[in-house]
């Protein structure tokens, strides 16, 4: 049995889940006719109050939709220096948008109002015109920090107050929205766009939507056409996608209460240095001598353990549906042998 703690992607659909794909009902989706998938946008919109949803093959693809629907060549979009969309996704701002970032450092992932404030392009002819923020609420590369959504609320004032659409990348918004105890109505109202992924901590084998007003997202549906996103019975993804909104949500603080074990664990070894506060499902810790990340991976890795090197210092470990109790024990105990 291999306890695969390297990302919450790496989850595989449970045979209820398996059942709802098999037996869903399929149509063409390129024509708007596929039911499932309609049923899911309908869905997710619903759930965030917001008017659409656009049902799309990965997180990748919804915020690369997002940031072209939103944008024109030449414009620059203010993100955090660690988020997904500026170091994860090829390029993508540029190749697909013809869109100039400007990467500010911000507190493990998240941004604050006033340094997003202090991003904004005067309207020069010398500068780009800023006309977008993307925010990523859990932030991945800040240990899967939540936003207090105050500052969220701040950051939108900066945004009306200079004309600029708001987008987030919600791969993991529902980990937070648990943590937080937040509705998905808070956030819907707030942002001009939302990215939500199914096959993270929700568990499907695929898939990501995209949400907006209905104007949007039929430019969005557009893009995915271009971008080559348009699948035809995709209902079958849909359906895994409509099952994990109905019952993979509430149980996400499982894993959050399983973060928190395995931190207690690799609080008391003297070859973890320090550990970013763990808010959610990730744990990322600075690993010391003896170890290197990736010799503590090996070692680990002896024991079925599976966690992942993310810099030259850490390693980076998540937890997820497919990450039993007895597994979360199992490695408890292994990290006190070491
Ligand atoms: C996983 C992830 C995405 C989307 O990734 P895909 O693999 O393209 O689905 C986007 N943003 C964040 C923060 C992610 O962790």
């Amino acid at each position: 049995m291999i306890t695969d703690l390297r990302s919450d992607t790496f989850t595989k659909p449970s045979p209820a889940m398996l059942e709802a794909m098999f037996t869903a009902s399929v149509g063409d989706d390129v024509f708007g006719e596929d039911p499932s998938v309609n049923k899911l946008e309908h869905m997710a919109a619903e759930m965030f109050k917001m008017e659409a949803g656009l049902f799309c093959p990965s997180g990748t693809m919804t915020n690369q939709i997002a940031i072209k629907v939103h944008t024109q060549p030449g414009d620059e979009v203010i993100c955090e220096n660690l988020s997904h969309v500026y170091i994860y996704e090829g390029g993508g701002i540029a190749f697909n948008s013809g869109c100039q970032v400007k990467a500010i450092k911000g507190d493990r992932g998240r941004l604050h109002a006033l340094a997003v404030s202090e991003a904004v392009n005067p309207s020069d002819i010398h500068k780009a015109r800023t006309s977008l923020v993307s925010l990523e609420n859990t932030a991945n590369r800040g240990g899967g920090s939540c936003y207090s959504f105050a500052d969220i609320q701040q950051i939108k004032e900066v945004c009306s107050q200079n004309n600029l659409k708001l987008h987030l990348d919600g791969a993991r918004l529902w980990n937070a929205m648990v943590a937080k105890k937040e509705t998905a109505s808070q956030y819907g109202e707030i942002f001009d766009s939302i990215s939500i992924c199914l096959s993270k901590g929700l568990g499907t084998p695929v898939g990501s939507v995209l949400l907006g007003t209905k104007d949007y997202i039929q430019k969005a549906r557009r893009v995915r056409k271009v971008f080559g996103g348009g699948m035809r019975q995709a209902g079958y993804l849909a359906a895994a996608g409509i099952y994990a909104l109905e019952n993979n949500i509430d149980r996400l603080a499982e894993d959050h209460f399983h973060a928190q074990q395995i931190t207690g664990a690799l609080t008391k070894k003297n070859w973890v240095g320090e550990i970013m506060p763990v808010e959610t499902n990730i744990i990322i810790f600075e690993v010391l001598a003896p170890f290197s990340p990736k010799s503590l991976a090996d070692k680990l890795a002896e024991f079925g353990i599976q966690v992942m090197p993310i810099s030259t210092t850490q390693v980076r470990m998540v937890t997820h549906l497919d990450i039993t109790t007895e597994m979360v024990k199992n490695l408890i105990n292994i990290i006190g042998t070491l």
